[in-house]
């Protein structure tokens, strides 16, 4: 249960006075449905309205708050012209214009003989002052609350800045002083406030250097964000790890056959991989251990090794991928090794025949199937197991925690092993995962050749298209991936098929395309034939980004490569370079290119390295932006910048092992306070497990 003092807070906006349901609604699109939502909602900018000069003294360009005297109102004669109302003080007169506004509104606003004060940016029209749409009219009684810097934020389509700023401040009047949950010796060291005085004076910036992120107050609301969080994972995985696990030894003779199988032999990278992994499945833990590879770098076959462990216990192990077409790949690779190992191996998708499932499920549910690769059908009702201890998510930030939970939940105490191509900076894993073990494949297999990347303006297209030609002729195959148009998936569609049409044009009976709105068959019909060399040409939106295979394939054009992020450009070019031929990269450019697009894509003509990649891409973007936080199912932050905020990251980090060490069911008073801190930033679900167990 939410402790009390936190209500109001959670609370919908329209529990604020005069937000009704038209302005809550807009607020609730823009900052979230709490009026908690509004407090993380900071500004962006300032507008200093202390300047208050009189008429005369009154600087054309800048905001004045001036106080005057109403004297005449001038409707317009036709409905071009402005409505004007004249005011004056003992230096000048100054006019105030509205353009189409309600003459009822304006005249209650400014009525004849009344002093006002009126604050907006001075003009001069034909040597006289004038105001067009005031930003405040008040009264004299209101004239102190008017002229200060007032705080600048970001809006949404059809909400306009006072109201907001209304809101706001009534949500910041309604919120408690909150119990102090920080390490005292740690908030002096730092100089920092109390939350509510820092969160006041981050949303009432004086000057624009206020704005800053390294201001003290921003620093702390970050630092707190970030505590929550690493409080929320550590006390997680304080639960998952005291809580029973089992310990699962296979013997290896499965997986000695399946060495004796393979074509190649394991590099040192999954070789230590697969050794971490077995002794962590060994330990009467639970596993939870991310494998982080490079696209390319061979995870599919330490999955499989790290599965066939479970099978040699007696148990059974499932693979699940975020795409039919990853899942399908990863059960083509895994069939015939399956199979040399003498283990039964069965891929559930959405569309396998009523006839085909019902045989499998069966299978899993009297143990005779123990191998299992499928997509998010893995956690349906109707999949029993007889004895689940290991599960590999693949991709694992494309699932939501619940799916991950609801697969884990199919077996006892099962180990989890997450893979992820994506590689993750340092700073992101411990934001988003805290200590998570890893194992990371740092080399390519052998026999790979560098891939050779150039920049090229979207201007050339010709020249690329011909030079496509000469390589065709050679036998060459090639990816076409088509661009990334805002977040709207027709329209990537209808560029994709564009380019198709073009390239068939030019070269008939040779061009495939895939793209994410077609059926399952059609889209494996055109990659089968791509990959069997009947079509030399794929063009493609992203769907291809993971995963995908054709070793033969060693061209790679990505259009309109600046609007793509430079992990989703790793990932892609990630497809070519897989073989022994040499493999290039076209990116292609709209002209002409601002400074950050360039600097990324040097970047990508510089290196092949994936960690190096998402550093650089984390400085140049920010992190909810790279690992694409809309459909990851990872906690938004609000607050903290974890390009700018990692120092104090690693802090919060150190502080909530120590907070879990000295008082792991949060029962001291700081305990009580950080509960209270847990619930603030909606990290409901850590508080739980302080309960169950
Ligand atoms: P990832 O999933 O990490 O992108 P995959 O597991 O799909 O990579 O492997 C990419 C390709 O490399 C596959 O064709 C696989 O058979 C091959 N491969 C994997 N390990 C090795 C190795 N040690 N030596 C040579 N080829 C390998
Ligand atoms: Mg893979």
């Amino acid at each position: 249960m939410r402790p009390p003092i936190l209500n109001p807070l959670f609370a919908a906006p329209t529990a604020l006075p005069g937000i009704g349901d038209k302005l809550s609604r807009l607020v609730t699109k823009l900052t979230g449905p709490h009026v908690v939502d509004l407090l993380w909602h900071l500004p962006y900018g300032v507008v200093d309205r202390r300047y208050a000069p009189t008429i005369a003294e009154a600087r054309p360009g800048s905001v004045a708050t001036i106080t005057v005297t109403v004297r005449e109102h001038a409707a317009p004669r036709t409905p071009r012209q402005p409505y004007r109302v004249w005011c004056e003080d003992d230096t000048g007169s100054l006019s105030l214009v509205f353009f189409h506004a309600r003459t009822a509104w304006i005249q209650g606003l400014l009525p004849i003989g009344q002093q006002r004060v009126v604050s907006g940016r001075i003009e001069l029209y034909n040597g006289q002052p004038q105001i067009t749409h005031p930003d405040h009219v008040v009264t004299l009684g209101e004239r102190d609350k008017l002229a200060r810097v007032e705080p600048i934020y970001g809006l949404t389509a059809g909400l306009s800045p006072r109201p907001l700023g209304k809101a706001i401040e009534a949500a910041l009047e309604r919120t408690p002083a909150l119990p102090e949950w920080l390490d005292p010796a740690w908030q002096k060291r730092q100089g920092w406030t109390d939350w509510l005085t820092a969160l006041k004076a981050a949303h009432h910036p004086q000057s624009e250097e206020e704005l800053h992120k390294s201001t003290p107050a921003r620093q702390r609301l970050a630092f707190d964000e970030l505590l929550a969080s690493q409080l929320a994972i550590t006390l997680v995985r304080n639960h998952t790890r005291t809580a029973q696990g089992r310990s699962v030894r296979g013997d290896g003779r499965l997986r000695a056959k399946v060495t004796a199988a393979l074509p190649f032999t394991l590099t040192a990278s999954q070789q230590a991989a697969v050794g971490e992994i077995v002794a962590d499945m060994a330990t009467p833990q639970r596993m939870a251990r991310l494998l982080q590879g490079d696209v390319g770098s061979g995870k599919t076959i330490v999955a499989l090794m790290a599965m066939l462990n479970a099978v040699e216990a007696g148990a059974q192990a499932a693979l699940m991928a975020p795409t039919e077409l990853l899942a399908r790949q990863h059960h083509a690779t895994m069939a015939p090794l399956a199979e040399a190992a003498g283990a039964r191996l069965a891929l559930l998708t959405g569309r396998d025949t009523a006839k085909r499932k019902r045989e499998m499920l069966a299978g899993l549910e009297d143990g005779s199937v123990s191998l299992v690769v499928g997509t998010h059908a893995l956690v349906q009702d109707d999949v029993v197991f007889r004895d689940l201890a290991l599960t590999v998510i693949d991709e694992q930030h494309r699932f939501g925690v619940e799916q991950r939970l609801a697969l884990a939940a199919k077996g006892e105490a099962v180990d989890l092993l997450a893979m992820t191509a994506t590689p993750i900076p340092r700073t992101l894993m411990l934001a988003f995962y805290g200590d998570l073990d890893t194992s990371k494949l740092t080399e390519k297999p052998a026999g790979r050749k560098p891939i050779d990347t150039r920049t090229i303006g979207l201007d050339r297209l010709d020249e690329v298209v011909a030079g496509i030609g000469r390589r065709l002729a050679a036998g060459a195959r090639v990816y076409w991936v088509c661009p990334l148009i805002a977040e709207s998936e027709i329209s990537d569609l209808a560029a994709a098929e564009e380019r198709h049409a073009l390239l068939a044009r030019q070269f008939p009976g040779k061009v495939a395309l895939v793209h994410g709105q077609m059926k399952g068959a059609e889209r494996d019909a055109a990659m089968a034939a791509f990959a069997e060399g009947r079509a030399q040409i794929l063009v493609a939106t992203t769907v291809i980004e993971v995963g995908v295979d054709v070793p033969a394939a060693t061209i790679m054009v990505i259009e309109h490569a600046e609007r793509f992020g430079l992990a989703q450009l790793h990932q892609l070019r990630g497809r070519v370079g897989r073989g022994s031929e040499a493999s290039t990269c076209l990116l292609l450019y709209a002209t002409p290119l601002g400074e950050t697009a360039r600097a990324r894509l040097a970047i990508m003509r510089e290196t092949e390295d994936g960690f190096r990649i998402a550093e650089e891409d984390l400085k140049l973007r920010g992190a909810g932006e790279l690992l694409g936080t809309r459909q990851s199912g990872l906690p938004e932050m609000r607050l903290a910048d974890l390009s700018l905020h990692g120092e104090l990251l690693q802090a919060a980090r150190d502080d909530a092992r120590l907070i879990v060490e000295r008082d792991p069911t949060l029962a001291s008073p700081r305990g009580e306070a950080l509960r209270i801190l847990l619930y603030l930033f909606a990290r409901d679900a850590a508080v739980r497990t302080l309960r169950s167990g």
